[in-house]
């Protein structure tokens, strides 16, 4: 099998290799631009260069370009540490959840300004009590008229503080059974009885937010989907949340620092390098089918899974091979306090293995207490 790349997509790679390493430039932080680095500039850059919605329909405003080209250009931008979080959620899975299941007037209403770089979404879905089993998610969503009146809060709602939308999954008929009732509402952020309260992680980042929202009104026309039927297209938006190519180069651009800073006469980190080095590659090759298509249904809990444990294992070598010096090097410091919540984020790896186990697999399920048989595991 030839692995190399036809020559346009090798040349649109070079490109986005070098665009990425300009906007990195001037970054003391490279690692996980796609989610702590906003930039509203670099939105308008990336729009500019067709580089958002590149692969959705020409008549929708989009690209209508391959999907072996976006993963080329987002691999190499993520690669060196470009900030992409400003359109990365739109771009990577409220696009394509609003080509599903949104109506034309919705799409013609929002598509424009995310493929034109002039908005910012985030996903509201975590709450308090409510992270891995989406279908307890309690945040009422009450209809008065051509209005849903949302009280409620959210947590752990990335890049909340810089968004002009949320994304937020509400619970609008608290009367049918828990996976039943919960629909999918954009939230206008800039909207009375918001109150968006960054939390800072272990790193000192800030990127994550709580979101509290009290007798906040959407207008019905904002709901996307069936009402109440928030659950399938959930578990539909997370197939784009899990298999891209993020989930494999968050670090990668510290790991080529690293490594390139190291001594390769020791045996034992030439070993551990081409471990990784062939972990990479098993890496790109699941995410490659993900997004050709090309793997069963389910399977992007796999690739989840690998690729974040994979980042993981990035993470401790450039810890060991740079020694006491880690903790003088920032930005390995910085990863190895990071590095937990690869896999947390996005569904944690307990609960993808869940996933690969019954419903990838179909290995028998050990009976569970009533109230979980209706649940879905995030
Ligand atoms: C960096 C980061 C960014 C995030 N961004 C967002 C965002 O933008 N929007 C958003 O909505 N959320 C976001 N989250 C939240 C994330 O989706 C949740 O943290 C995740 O789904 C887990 O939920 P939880 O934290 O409530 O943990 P819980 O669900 O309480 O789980 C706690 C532990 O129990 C385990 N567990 C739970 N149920 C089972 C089970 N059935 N079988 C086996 N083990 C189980 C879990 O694996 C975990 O180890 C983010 C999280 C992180 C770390």
């Amino acid at each position: 099998m030839d692995f190399r790349w036809p020559d346009p997509i090798a040349e649109l790679s070079a490109e986005a290799h070098r665009v990425g390493r300009a906007a990195a430039a001037s970054r003391a932080v490279r690692e996980d631009s796609w989610l702590i680095g906003t930039s509203r500039e670099f939105s308008l850059e990336l729009a500019e260069r067709g580089w958002l919605g590149m692969t959705w329909p020409v008549e929708e405003g989009g690209g209508g370009r391959s999907a072996l080209e976006r993963f080329a250009v987002f691999e190499a931008l993520i690669s060196e540490g470009a900030p992409l979080a400003t359109s990365w959620f739109a771009d990577r899975q409220i696009g394509p959840t609003l080509l599903q299941f949104g109506t034309p007037e919705q799409r013609a209403r929002w598509l424009p300004e995310i493929i034109a770089g002039r908005s910012a979404w985030s996903i509201g879905m975590s709450e308090p009590d409510a992270g891995s089993d989406v279908a307890s998610l309690r945040t009422p969503a009450v209809r008065r008229g051509d209005r849903w009146v949302v009280n409620g809060q959210k947590i752990w709602t990335s890049g909340a503080a810089d968004a002009d939308w949320c994304y937020l999954i509400a619970r609008t008929d608290p009367d049918a059974p828990a996976h039943a009732g919960l629909s999918e509402l954009v939230v206008d952020l800039h909207s009375p009885g918001i109150d968006i309260r960054p939390i800072v992680d272990a790193t000192g980042n800030a990127h994550f937010c709580e979101v509290h929202l009290d007798g906040v009104e959407v207008p019905t026309e904002n709901l996307v989907g069936a009402e109440n039927g928030s659950f399938k297209q959930v578990m539909r938006q997370m197939e784009h949340e899990r298999g891209g190519i993020d989930r494999l180069v968050s670090n990668r651009r510290l790991y080529l620092d690293v490594v390139g800073a190291v001594h390769h006469d020791d045996p034992l980190v030439r070993q551990e390098v081409a471990a990784l080095e062939s972990g990479y590659r098993i890496g790109r090759l699941m995410v490659l089918r993900e997004v050709l298509g090309q793997a069963p249904p389910g399977f992007s809990a796999v690739t989840k899974t690998f690729c974040t444990e994979f980042e993981q294992r990035v993470a401790d070598l450039c810890a060991r091979v740079a020694g006491a010096d880690a903790l003088l090097w920032d930005r390995v410091a910085r990863n190895v306090c990071y590095a937990p919540a690869y896999t947390i984020m996005g569904g944690t790896t307990s609960i993808l293995r869940n996933i690969v186990g019954e419903r990838v697999l179909g290995l028998p399920r050990e009976p569970r207490p009533e109230r979980s048989t209706q649940v879905a595991d995030r």
